[in-house]
Parts: C-alpha cells; structure tokens; sequence
C-alpha cells in the first residue's frame, strides 16, 4: 500500500494491491497501522508516499502492521513526502506579482531535486490577456511553459487536474500566491482510488476524530499560536487516482543542495545552449560559464544575471562549509 498520512506511532495505508486474490475486495480500502519494531530499530524512517508492505491485517478492524519499505524513487524533505513525482511551483500574476528573481530561486530549488515539475500562474483574472501574453512568451525563453489559472474563476484548475493525475505531487511557491486555495479547491473532488468510486473514502480518510486534530492543528498555525510545531502532511486522493500532499512545500527554497558546479544543469536555457552546440562540453569540463576561453555559454539571455547572483551566493556557502 502506500503511506497517505501519519499520526503519532500510527500510519495510515491505502491498500494498493493484495497477495491473495480474496483480498482484492479489499483494495482501496484504508488501514490503520503500526510499524515493525524492527524497521525502527534499523531507523529505516516511514515517510508518507513511501511504498510499505503491510502483513499481519485485521480486514474487519482495518489494522495491520508495516514490514517492510519499499525502496523510494524520491524524497523531499519540505514537506516530507517520499515517492512524489510531480512538483507544481505555483506563483501568482498579481497580489503578490512575480518577482523573476524569486521565481527563479524556486525553479532552480526545485529542478535540483531531479522530480518534473509544472510552472502554474495563479489569479490570473486580476491581470489582462495582453500582460498574460508577455508572460507567456517571457517563461518560453526561460524555457517553461506555465499554466495559466484562477481558484477565483476556476480557470485551468481542470489542466491542473489532468497534470496531477496519477501523480504524487507537492505544490510549492511563496506565501499568499494562492497555493492552499488551491489545494482546498483540488481536493473537492470525490476520490476514485484503484477504480473503486467510493463516495465515502473522503470522509474515511479524513476520519471524524483524526480530522478534528487536523483541523486544530490547521487553526493554531494560521493564529500563530505555535502549538503543533511539526509539519502534518498526509495525502489527499484526487479524482484521476494520484495523490496531492496537504502540505504546500518549501516556501523558502534554501538551495542547500545545489552546488556551484550543478547550478547550471538547473536552468534550461544553459542545458538548451550546451545541447545546441557540438559537442555539448566546454572546453573545460569544470567550466562555470563566466567568460572562460571555450565556453558556449553566452552572456545574452534575461536571466544571466540571476545565474551570476545565484552562483555568487552558493560560493559564499560553500566556502564557509
Ligand atoms: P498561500 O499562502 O499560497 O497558501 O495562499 P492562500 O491560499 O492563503 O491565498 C492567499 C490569498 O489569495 C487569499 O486571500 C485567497 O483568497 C486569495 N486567492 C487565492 N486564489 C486566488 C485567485 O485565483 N484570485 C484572487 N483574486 N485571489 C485568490
Ligand atoms: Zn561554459
């Protein structure tokens, strides 16, 4: 099954696929478990999203226990999610407006990770078609093609529901941009899980008591009251069987772990440069793109300069590691 939520010693799994072809009733179903003493013991920590072998099931009370993790194809650790698949960095066109420079610092953030991501706009109804337009062609020579979309007006919030299906994903971007509006609005879906409709597996998930804690959490946070210091983050069903977590990630990419070395892999206009023009290499193989002899790198794209300022900045870092 796979790891939707966790609540002190428990995690909640969503029955994926079964051994035995009795079970198959079963799938779709949620269990309630603990974890293998020994997974403990070898610290091998259960993330939500990560891939878990559950035995010992009690189908009727729909408790089991963990044995086993299956190896992750990914991890993040803002918010920690394993297995995610998809990250939607989403910026707003107004209230606040796009800042290059910051939306730059997410795209690079979130490109080290090596997950596809998507470039979404969001409350586009506050700007008007021309500015969208200049938008538009400025992120095609980024080398992205964002999503255009309003939780206000629900534009494009069915293209984001076609990208995300299938998928783990985690929406990232800066604070007030829209991004818990438009989990609120993705998750109003009922949910469809391993082709079983069931109309009442949001309320199941979202379960009475464990909602109300959630909700508590939810309510503290926001007043600034401090009370629930970690990050919760469980993952929601959406209607085409992928999974968005709660949470929304890093809303303050660190860069950590992006070196001076890596950070031009993780701006497609130099990967574009470099595939363009045989052989693909500077000359030299450490070449940081700054004017040394050999380099095909040139100077004369809009964001040379955040590169620059990026790499000035992850130099400091390093040096004083
Ligand atoms: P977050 O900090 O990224 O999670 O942003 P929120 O979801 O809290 O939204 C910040 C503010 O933007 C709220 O007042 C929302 O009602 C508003 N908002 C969200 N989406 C839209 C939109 O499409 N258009 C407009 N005009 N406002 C929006
Ligand atoms: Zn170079």
């Amino acid at each position: 099954g796979t790891v939707v939520s966790s609540q002190a010693n428990f995690m909640r799994v969503v029955v994926n696929s079964a051994s035995q072809s009795e079970d198959w009733g079963n799938l779709g179903m949620e269990l309630l478990c603990v974890v293998k003493d020994v997974l403990k013991k070898i610290k091998r920590r259960v993330l939500v999203g990560d891939r878990v072998l559950v035995g010992a099931i009690d189908w009727v009370d729909k408790g089991g226990r963990i044995e086993n993790v299956f190896e992750r194809k990914s991890e993040i650790l803002d918010p920690p999610v394993a297995n995610v698949d998809h990250l939607l960095v989403l910026f707003s066109i107004e209230q606040p407006t796009v800042e290059p420079f910051t939306l730059t610092r997410f795209l690079v953030e979130a490109e080290s990770t090596g997950i596809p991501l998507t470039l979404a706009l969001n409350k586009v109804e506050l700007a008007d078609e021309g500015a969208l337009k200049e938008w538009k062609s400025r992120l095609h020579q980024w080398g992205y093609e964002p999503v255009f979309c309003s939780v206000d007006t629900k534009r494009g919030l069915d293209t984001l529901q076609f990208i995300l299906r299938e998928q783990t994903s985690v929406i990232v971007g800066p604070s007030g941009v829209g991004k818990s509006s438009l989990i609120n609005a993705l998750r109003g879906n009922r949910s469809v899980i391993g082709g079983v409709e069931d109309e009442n597996l949001f309320e199941h998930t979202l379960g009475s008591k464990w909602f109300e804690e959630q909700r508590v959490g939810e309510v503290s946070t926001r007043s600034g009251r401090g009370k629930h210091t970690t990050r919760n983050v469980s993952l929601l069903p959406l209607s085409g069987g992928g999974y968005l977590a709660d949470t929304p990630g890093f809303n303050q990419p660190s860069l950590m772990k992006v070196t001076k070395q890596s950070l031009a892999q993780y701006f497609p206009e130099i990967r574009k440069m470099l595939e363009q023009d045989w052989p693909g290499k500077c000359s030299f193989s450490d070449c940081l793109h700054i004017g040394e002899p050999g380099c095909l790198v040139k100077g004369d794209w809009e964001r040379f300069s955040y590169y620059l300022q990026l790499l000035d900045e992850i130099k400091i870092r390093e040096e004083f590691q």
